[in-house]
Parts: structure tokens; C-alpha cells; sequence
């Protein structure tokens, strides 16, 4: 018998290892993510807990071509040649300091997402430095990263899974005391609790189809049991019925307090609320400041405040 558990017991602990090192790598779903070429070094080094800073430094950045990357081994896709392609950002100076709320914004392909996915080393810049927590993110660890940085997007993916296993993705080992907490902070405490499995629902194509802004509302959930110190956050452009929009900023609001977030924005109160705002154009930062001082200076965010921020939206 011992012979024949033996190996069946050390497989099912493989799995068991596997399975842990899956989710302790956080987050399978952010793993997805990275592009090839992104691994930690041997000596990386973690962002110290509860970083909350920000900082380019002279970044410049041109995407790889599909060609290139589908070619590329994991190791040699930082060392290729990239000249053919076209700098999208072309040297980017800023810092967000803990707490605070920096906007993006700019006209489309202005380099606004680019910028976003340079923080949580979704790519690796082409030129300078990015910095979080004084760490340059490629020399940190992924783990550390992931767990300071959090990110919500406008299509947060949702596992074919139960609900509590898609929050758990966030927070191994989260009990249904903090799940219904952070659910509760998300504005959508109460739908899943008129579900008839609750929080063992079955969700996605096949499950249980949540709308949009509460897809949204799961995404900020998620976030709220990661706590990280540093948010990056792309706010929605698609419409959502005026309920579901107040939840969602609602929620939102909840989810950034006290922590360092840089969003994209397209609301014009998100905008107006700014510790300051960051204009680009082309890849490069052309104005910085808060809403009045900018509107002030009539220059290409006060044209983009006229021809496209309509009321609540831009
Ligand atoms: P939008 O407001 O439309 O989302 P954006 O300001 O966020 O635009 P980015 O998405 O950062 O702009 O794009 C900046 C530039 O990089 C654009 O010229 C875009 O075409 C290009 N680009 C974006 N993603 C890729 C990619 N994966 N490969 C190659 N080029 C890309």
C-alpha cells in the first residue's frame, strides 16, 4: 500500500506545490501579463513594504515588433535591436509621491497606458530608470512588485471559478469575514449576497454574467483585499448606467484612499481632484499642474478641456 500511496501522495504534493507557487506568485491573472523577457534577477531585491513613490527618470520606451518578440528567447528580447521601431515615450520625468493622485491624460496614443504598465514591469524601458519605492523595478523582486503595485483596468478577467476563488486570486487564503468585507467596500456586497450560492457562484462565459461596472466593482474588491500601497488605475470610458457609475466611483473612492494612485483619466472630477495632472502628447510630458493652473496657461490641455471634456466624461 505504502508502495502504491507513496508516489500518488508525493504527485497530489506536487500539485499542492505548484498550485501555491501559482498563487503566491500572484496572481496568475497579472502573471498572464508580463511580456516575454521580463524575469527576476538572482539578487533581486524586494520594494520595501508600503512603498508609496513613483518615479520616471529620463524613460524612453519603443515597443518590441510582434517579429521580434515571437523570435526572441526569454532571455535576449531586452538586448534586441528596437531602432526600427517607433519611440512612444521619448523621455519621461516625473515623480508621485506617497499618497497622492497623479492624472494622465493627453490625446489618443499619447503614450497614457504605456506609461502605466511601465510601473507594474509589464515592459521594461528602452532608456532610463523606473523607480518604485526607490527600487528600480528591474532589479526588484516580481513578488514584491506585484504585491505594491495594483492595478485596475477597464477589462479586469474573471476566472471561469467561483467568486471567492477569483478573490482569492488576490489574497491566498482570505477568509469569507474579509472576502464580505472587501466586497462590501466595492459596492457589491449586496448583489452577491442575493445570489443563491453567494460567494461560491460560478462566474464568466458559462457561470454567472456580471455587467460591466460590476466586473468593475469585483476588480476593486480585489484590490481592497491586496491593499496594495500603489494603485494604477484606467478609468472606464465605456458607458455604464448612472447606478452602476456612482457605485463604481463610490467604491473607487474607498479603494485610493490613503494610497498613491496614477490614473488615467477621463472623468473630469477624477481630473479636477488631482494633486497634479500630467499632459502628453506624443510621448512626452508637455504640460504638468493642477486643473486651474493648466486651464489657466491655454495651452493643449485647456484645448482638450474645450473640445473634449464633456460634462462628467472626457
Ligand atoms: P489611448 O488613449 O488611445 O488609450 P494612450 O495615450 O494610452 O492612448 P498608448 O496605448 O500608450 O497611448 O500608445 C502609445 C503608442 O504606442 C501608440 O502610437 C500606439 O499605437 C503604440 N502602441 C501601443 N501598444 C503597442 C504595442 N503592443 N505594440 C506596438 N505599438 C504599440
Amino acid at each position: 500500500l505504502t508502495r502504491l500511496y507513496g508516489p500518488l501522495t508525493a504527485l497530489s504534493n506536487v500539485r499542492v506545490d505548484v498550485m501555491s507557487a501559482l498563487v503566491s506568485f500572484d496572481r496568475v491573472f497579472e502573471v498572464l501579463d508580463l511580456k516575454p523577457g521580463i524575469a527576476e534577477k538572482p539578487d533581486a531585491v524586494p520594494v520595501p513594504a508600503g512603498s508609496g513613490r513613483i518615479e520616471f527618470r529620463d524613460v524612453r520606451f519603443r515597443y518590441p515588433s510582434a517579429d521580434q518578440v515571437s523570435l526572441a528567447t526569454l532571455e535576449d528580447v531586452s538586448t534586441l535591436d528596437r531602432t526600427e521601431q517607433e519611440e512612444v515615450l521619448t523621455g519621461l520625468d516625473f515623480t508621485v509621491e506617497p499618497g497622492q493622485m497623479v492624472a494622465l491624460v493627453g490625446p489618443s496614443g499619447a503614450g497614457k497606458s504605456t506609461t502605466s504598465m511601465l510601473v507594474s514591469r509589464v515592459y521594461d524601458v528602452t532608456g532610463g530608470t523606473v523607480l518604485v519605492g526607490g527600487v528600480d523595478v528591474r532589479d526588484a523582486t516580481l513578488e514584491s512588485l506585484r504585491d505594491t503595485v495594483g492595478v485596475v483596468t477597464q477589462d479586469s478577467h474573471l476566472f471561469h471559478e467561483t467568486i471567492a476563488d477569483n478573490l482569492r486570486y488576490a489574497r491566498p487564503g482570505a477568509t469569507e469575514e474579509q472576502m464580505w468585507e472587501a466586497l462590501t467596500g466595492a459596492r457589491i456586497a449586496a448583489l452577491v449576497r442575493a445570489l443563491p450560492d453567494g460567494l461560491d457562484t460560478v462566474v464568466g462565459e458559462r457561470g454567472y454574467r456580471f455587467s460591466g461596472g460590476e466586473k468593475q466593482r469585483l476588480a476593486i474588491a480585489r484590490l481592497l483585499l491586496k491593499q496594495p500601497s500603489i494603485v494604477i488605475l484606467d478609468e472606464a470610458t465605456a458607458h455604464l448606467d448612472s447606478e452602476s457609475e456612482a457605485a463604481v466611483q463610490r467604491a473607487l473612492a474607498e479603494a485610493l484612499r490613503g494610497r498613491t494612485a496614477l490614473v488615467i483619466a477621463h472623468r473630469l472630477s477624477t481630473i479636477r481632484e488631482a494633486d497634479q495632472i500630467l499632459v502628453l502628447d506624443k510621448g512626452r510630458i508637455v504640460e504638468r499642474g493642477r486643473h486651474e493652473e493648466l486651464i489657466g496657461a491655454g495651452g493643449l490641455y485647456a484645448s482638450l478641456y474645450r473640445t473634449q471634456f464633456t460634462e462628467a466624461v472626457i
